[in-house]
């Protein structure tokens, strides 16, 4: 096959609006603080995994050099043991959360198991768990280890998909457990209203905020929000496999269920006995993963400077420019949107859903470069991470789909998934 065209595509209509906004884009200087080797490569998966922030180099180096290398031991109480900490003071502010209700610790999932168990604990006589069919599978996975999990199922596409959620709780709901904005269509939850009605029902509520942390402005304290965790690899760059976040209310007294030496109020006093930490420290278990925790500094640094109003507002204009230029070249190649069409409705990504949608994914990454994600049976995800996706980007990704379907690029892929996606 002869290569495609890589662009950009200037004749095309939408090509001058696509320079003009990148040409008034106030966050438009953030793109040179991420590592971007390759110009000609379009990276859409910054909800999955972000890019590397430049800082996050030297940092790393310094705490491998200096930290490690030179300082050794003595850099745990120097630097390190309060470290999950401090982040958790400063990843508070992109949340609307007190300083001190937050910490780093874990992984996601290991976090939903330990808040969903303090949650039960704190509702003894309730034993079900709401929580809905766009959740995403280990939330579920871990519910079902800790209470009776009913899984409601909405549609992002119903007038109300909120009170759908609402009508399932009863006095027997302990726990409502969501993630704020949906892994596979993007539908952003009305966070407000749902942990309101899980407060009249009786119930705590738990906020997944993997995909909206560092994206969307989140109001933890103004929404009255008990529980809530989230990743740091997504939209807040932290690299892959960084640890991840909780945040408790400060109104609630919950005890850690997984409690470990690291969480005792004098650890070095290696007293048998636990006694948990007065803060929110008393979350962490064990040895936090020093290299990967650090990591996470520059990254909040890079969200906290650029400001969450204006990411998310450019992030709307992202998504808005894309559904465009989607409903005009993509439809009539058989795409259709399986994102709400309401940004107010609407993280940062937008799903397309195609028949052939594993093997568009596979020309537009391996013949287009340009790198989106599908999630099985037919959803192509397009992630749009403000701070270095620029609108000649979404321009240039979708004229390369097209490009790639009047070439027929598709029937030289394989129709079969590979095990990682
Ligand atoms: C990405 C994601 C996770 C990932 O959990 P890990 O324990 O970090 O693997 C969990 N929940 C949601 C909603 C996610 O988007």
């Amino acid at each position: 096959m002869t290569a495609i065209e890589l662009g950009p595509f200037p004749t095309d209509p939408a090509y001058t609006e696509a320079v003009e906004s990148d040409g008034t884009d106030p966050l438009r200087s953030f793109r040179s603080r991420f590592v971007a080797p390759d110009p000609d490569l379009i990276y859409l998966d910054g909800n999955s995994l972000g890019r590397l922030p430049v800082d996050t180099i030297s940092r790393i180096q310094e705490v491998v050099d200096v930290e490690w290398g030179s300082q050794l031991i003595r850099s745990w109480p120097e630097r390190w043991w309060n470290l999950a900490d401090e982040l958790g003071s400063q990843l508070a502010r992109l949340i609307g959360a007190a300083p001190e209700a937050v910490v780093v610790a874990d992984s996601t999932s290991v976090i939903l198991y330990k808040l969903t168990t303090s949650a039960m604990q704190a509702r003894p006589k309730r034993k079900r768990i709401v929580t809905d069919n766009l959740n995403f599978p280990t939330d579920i996975y871990v519910a079902g280890a800790v209470g009776e999990v009913s899984v409601v199922v909405v549609s992002p596409w119903d007038d109300d998909p909120e009170q759908t959620l609402i009508d399932a709780l009863d006095a027997n709901t302990a726990l409502l457990l969501l993630s704020h904005v949906a892994f596979k269509s993007g539908y952003l939850y009305d966070m407000e209203r749902l942990t309101r009605a899980a407060h009249e029902a009786g119930a705590l509520v738990l906020w997944d905020l993997s995909h909206s942390v560092g994206v969307v402005p989140i109001d933890l304290t103004g929404c009255d929000v008990d529980l809530a965790t989230g990743c740091t690899y997504k939209y807040l760059n932290g690299g892959p496999g960084a640890p991840a976040f909780l945040y408790v209310s400060p109104n609630l007294e919950m005890e850690n269920p997984l409690p470990g030496w690291w969480g005792h109020r004098d650890p070095f006093s290696f007293s048998t006995d636990f006694e948990p930490a007065d803060s929110i420290h008393r979350f962490q278990t064990g040895t936090m993963p020093i290299l990967s925790l650090s990591a996470i500094e520059p990254a909040i640094n890079l969200v906290a400077e650029a400001g969450l109003e204006a990411i998310r507002a450019k992030s709307v204009e992202l998504s808005e420019f894309f559904s465009r230029l989607s409903d005009r070249l993509l439809q009539p190649l058989g795409f259709s949107l399986a994102s709400p069409r309401d940004s107010k409705r609407r993280g940062s990504h937008v799903s397309l859903q195609h028949r052939d949608g594993w093997r568009a994914t596979q020309a537009l990454i391996k013949d287009g470069k340009v790198i989106p994600d599908f999630r099985a049976p037919d959803n192509i995800r397009f992630g749009f991470a403000p701070l270095y996706t620029s609108f000649v980007d979404v321009h240039t990704s979708v004229m390369r789909l097209t490009e790639l379907f009047a070439v027929d690029a598709m029937s030289r892929h394989p129709d079969t998934r590979g095990s990682v996606s």
